[in-house]
């Protein structure tokens, strides 16, 4: 149904928008041609209530569609929710495109700066920049500042980036 995204996928982006109750309606969801809210509250236990907000949540995140239409006997509107396939796609390569962007500009920073560091875990790494300033001192508990080997962090960064692009090239 919902072609390239995993299971994996589907229910990581629901717990990010519903927490354990949105894996739980997302899992009837996916299971489900399609179900209505009192359906979802029905068999999971979560409240109506709840199960709505959450859907609206996943709604306004083109997680899932719905489909209105009128009840024959009483005479009001009934919707019909149901996963949104290609949109998950859209919502899923948007989210890797961003962390891509982020991780690239990561990179060209540690390409660009020399860094250096104290030695002491809890204290920040500073730029050649700032450690000029305080005279290669640390600026937080004044231990002279020695230089950073950055390459191991460069070659993570550009594994994560590999991967990335794999995944969206597939
Ligand atoms: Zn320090």
């Amino acid at each position: 149904m919902y072609s390239s995204v995993s299971d994996e996928t589907l229910f990581e982006i629901a717990r990010i928008l519903g927490g354990e109750e949105g894996v739980t309606i997302i899992d009837i969801i996916k299971n489900a041609d399609e179900i209505t809210v009192e359906e979802i509250a029905e068999q999971t236990e979560i409240q109506i209530n709840s199960v709505r907000r959450i859907l609206y949540r996943f709604y306004s995140h083109s997680l899932v569609t719905s489909r209105r239409f009128r009840d024959k006997d009483t005479g009001w509107f009934i919707f019909q929710w149901r996963l949104q396939p290609k949109l998950i796609d859209a919502y899923v390569t948007g989210m890797k495109q961003k962390i891509l962007k982020k991780l690239r500009s990561r990179v060209q920073y540690e390409l660009d700066h020399e860094f250096y560091h104290c030695g002491v875990p809890t204290c920040p790494r500073v730029t050649f920049e700032d450690a000029m300033d305080t005279v290669f001192n640390c600026p937080v508990c004044g231990e002279s500042l020695k230089p950073v080997d950055n390459e191991a962090y460069i070659d993570f960064l550009e594994g994560k980036i590999g991967e990335i692009e794999g995944e969206l090239e597939a």
